[in-house]
């Protein structure tokens, strides 16, 4: 029998909505939904991929319960019902010696984060964190500290924008299916894209203007683009004076930091600096400074990213078409909101978290995210306390967390560690007990709300039966919940209780999704008044320049500009990231990617490579303070002489990911885990390395 189920692509987090065709229980053909504006029907690489990771003999295909030591690959087949009550006995154990706050919770945030979310407050562990930190911690505490909202409530409008500058997002590589269509269109009607990158990526080669930056220096650049918008008196003065507070003391602070100085620092023209804020300035308020992912991640990060937002903020186009718009959800479309079960009453927890996210270690970072890059030391000093019990819901702390060697050693110390995972993940691999997730064409997950100008909520059908014996997470959760005696905090016992939940003061029902797999909550996008209505979340109601959230904590608004170290002789910044081909750490295995990109590879400037003797695609091994690997050179002029890069998520070590095991180099294997302790991100990129020609 054929039929079309509308679902949502889950091989990336950003989650494009899709048609699935379905003949005889057996997926034939996905594509991007064809209603979603933007999308168009649309899929990326990965996307398409979905197929070969359903019929992937290569993932879990029922609940394992580890035979011998640690990561040794020694399992025995269980039931769901045994994996899930000796799960239960050994939790119980460890919240009976340890308490529950010795039992944590990581995953990457998908749709059902409020059900795990519930889960570990029901436990009375404050103890959940997400991926999200690690990806953009001082993102979030930037726009907190200048607006009060959070990334996560800010987006942009590329489809109007008319010039937008980018730093290290290589958004035509990593991927986004709706914003590159409307980002391309923008660009077909003149809009104008600056690039900002140590590595000349695939989207530095669509760029009116490719900047290849000194590694680290992108604050230097962004202050004398301020300096420049503020001397030339570039900014939107009415913008400016209705919703910006601390003018004065940013023009006091920028006053050294000339395009003269920032060339200095940067290696950039200072013409082309000045050439850049004019360019910027003329197109206000339809500018982006773009406020992720990819540039410079140090330990002073939270000021690199402030200077984006007020840059953005100088040309007013900060809720402004073409700009950064604030997210709108269900409630500004003058609708109920979405059903959370983690807004219940739960029993108080006094704990303070393992990390220190929102207390005593990093004050001002977001706690609904914590700092997951502190977890191995966490457990391995035991302060605060001891850490014992471990669930890993499709992260990846073995490769997506710095120094994964420490981190391998903390875990075994664990007296459990459990995987809720579709692939045999590096953690997986380690874990005691494997729950083996459906993956997303087998399940129905919670309904998605997807805030902006336009509000919108999408939804995963099950498009067709597990092909083997996995269950999605929400049921796992439940299963595991009841057998804790926390069963009454998940009041579900399918998909349509959690959907009913959801919609019930959404004025939305289940038949609303049928006609085109999503909802829309408002006909026409919701712009606040520029003259009067934005409602920052601060609490002057502006942008606050001079950040009490900062000051409260101890840490100043504006503190004078500290230059990266230079590696030293013979060492080289590692630079990490993304390519099409491939999610995070996730893909790496999968049959179609890994035939499109199967390893990483070295890139290193030709004069170092000669230098050293290293030839083009020859093996050289790498090492830094904290680890090493071996992996091909790629000798290149594409990526500055003071730094090397590599493509994230390599370096397998899971002998059952046939095509991806001992493929390249792990990149979190050698990165040293420091960290922006203001805003709360890891330093990825502050770790040097050496390079050698390998034996
Ligand atoms: S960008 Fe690609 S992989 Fe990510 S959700 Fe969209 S289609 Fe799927």
């Amino acid at each position: 029998m054929a039929k079309d189920v509308w679902s949502i692509c889950f091989m990336c987090t950003v989650r494009c909505p899709i048609l699935v065709k379905v003949v005889d229980d057996d997926v034939v053909w996905i594509q991007g939904n064809p209603h979603v504006p933007g999308l168009e029907g649309a899929l990326c690489a990965k996307g398409s991929a979905g197929l070969a990771l359903l019929h992937d003999q290569e993932r879990p295909q029922y609940p394992m319960i580890r035979t011998g030591k640690r990561g040794a690959g020694q399992w025995r087949r269980a039931s769901w019902d045994e994996a899930l009550d000796y799960t239960a006995e050994k939790l119980k154990a460890v919240i009976a010696a340890h308490g529950p706050q010795s039992v944590v919770f990581g995953e990457r945030a998908n749709l059902n984060t409020h059900i795990s979310k519930t889960f570990m407050k029901a436990l009375g562990s404050p103890n959940h964190f997400t991926h999200d930190a690690l990806c953009k911690g001082s993102v979030n505490t930037a726009f907190r500290s200048l607006t009060g909202y959070t990334d996560a409530e800010m987006g942009i409008d590329y489809a109007n924008t008319r010039y937008i500058v980018l730093y290290g997002r290589n958004i035509f590589e990593s991927l986004e299916i709706r914003p590159i269509n409307n980002l391309l269109d923008a660009m077909e009607k003149g809009a104008k894209l600056v690039y900002v990158d140590p590595r000349v990526t695939i989207t530095a080669t669509k760029a009116d203007r490719y900047l290849m930056i000194r590694p680290g220096t992108d604050l230097a650049l962004n202050y004398a683009l301020i300096h420049t918008i503020l001397k030339e008196g570039l900014y939107d003065k009415d913008y400016v004076s209705r919703w910006v507070i601390g003018l004065e003391e940013l023009k006091a602070f920028v006053e050294p930091y000339t395009p003269a100085w920032a060339a200095e620092e940067t290696g950039l023209p200072a013409e082309t600096i000045v050439q850049i804020a004019r360019e910027a300035a003329a197109a206000k308020p339809q500018v982006v400074f773009h406020y992720g992912y990819r540039g410079a991640h140090h330990t002073n990060e939270i000021y690199f990213r402030r200077s984006i937002i007020i840059l953005n903020a100088l040309l007013g186009s900060i809720e402004a078409k073409g700009g950064l718009i604030i997210k709108k959800g269900p409630k500004a479309a003058g609708r109920g909101d979405i059903g959370k079960y983690v807004n219940q009453e739960f029993p108080k927890i006094t704990a303070p978290r393992f990390d220190g996210s929102g207390g005593a270690v990093f004050p001002v970072a977001d706690a609904s995210h914590g700092n997951p890059q502190q977890l191995a030391k966490a457990i391995l000093s035991q302060d605060p306390y001891p850490i014992k019990a471990a669930i890993f819901n499709r992260i990846e702390p073995l490769q997506s967390i710095a120094d994964s060697n420490t981190m391998r050693k903390a875990l075994d110390t664990l007296d459990l560690i459990v995987a809720i995972d579709v692939n045999f993940s590096e953690i997986a691999w380690f874990a005691d007990v494997i729950l083996p997730e459906s993956m997303y064409l087998e399940r129905a997950d919670s309904i998605q709300l997807a805030s902006g100008l336009k509000p919108q909520l999408f939804i995963r059908r099950q498009a067709v039966s597990p092909r083997y014996d996995t269950k999605p997470s929400w049921e796992i959760l439940k299963k595991l919940a009841d057998r804790l005696g926390i069963g009454s905090y998940l009041p579900y016992e399918s998909i349509e209780d959690i959907w009913n939940f959801q919609l019930q003061d959404l004025g939305v029902s289940l038949t609303d999704f049928d006609a085109k797999g999503f909802v829309a909550l408002s006909k026409d996008p919701i712009l606040w008044d520029r003259k009067d209505g934005i409602k920052f979340k601060t609490d002057s109601g502006k942008i606050e320049l001079v950040s009490p959230l900062l000051e409260k904590a101890g840490f100043p608004s504006f503190p004078p500009y500290q230059p990266p170290a230079r590696p030293p002789e013979g060492r080289f910044r590692l630079l990490v990231g993304r390519c099409a081909a491939h999610t995070h750490c996730s893909t790496q295995n999968n049959l179609y990617l890994n035939e499109l990109v199967p390893e990483n590879e070295l890139w290193i400037h030709p004069q170092a490579a000669a230098k050293l003797g290293v030839q083009d695609g020859a093996f050289v091994e790498v090492e830094s303070a904290v680890g090493r690997g071996r992996l091909k050179a790629k000798v290149t002029e594409f990526i500055h002489p003071e730094a090397v890069f590599m493509l994230h998520g390599f370096g397998k070590t899971v002998p059952a990911q046939t095509r991806a095991y001992q493929k390249g180099a792990s990149d979190a294997v050698l990165q040293e885990n420091l960290s922006d302790m203001v805003g709360g991100s890891p330093a990825y990129e502050d770790t040097f390395i050496t390079v050698r020609p390998a034996k």
